[in-house]
């Protein structure tokens, strides 16, 4: 009876100690920009290029994408990445806004 208390206490703490350990990690991550913000409605940002309204952005092309514009601060393999228009948040490399400038 009394290993098996014993074993439990020990369970639970190992448990809590993980659930503490992933909500550092994910309160680490960086926050990323919602297709709803405000900022993100007027330039017309997308997470995915495909999705750009065409009506509204005649000049886009699927190939442009986030990971591919000149303010991408991130590998152009990284999935996430900053840009200086969102502040800290992080834009998705298959993204576009209005913005986008072909990498030099
Ligand atoms: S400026 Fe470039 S990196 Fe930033 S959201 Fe627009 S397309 Fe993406």
């Amino acid at each position: 009876m009394h290993t098996t208390t014993r074993r439990c206490f020990m369970l639970q703490a190992a448990a809590t100690a993980g659930a503490t350990l992933s909500a550092a990690s994910v309160g680490a991550q960086p926050a990323r920009i919602d297709e709803k913000d405000p900022q993100a409605v007027a330039l017309g940002y997308r997470h995915d290029t495909n999705q750009v309204d065409k009506v509204k952005f005649p000049r886009h092309a699927a190939s442009q994408r986030c990971d591919n514009c000149q303010l991408y601060q991130a590998k152009a393999t990284d999935p996430w990445g900053g840009c200086p228009l969102f502040g800290t948040r992080q834009v998705a490399g298959p993204g576009w806004c209005s913005a986008w400038v072909r990498k030099g």
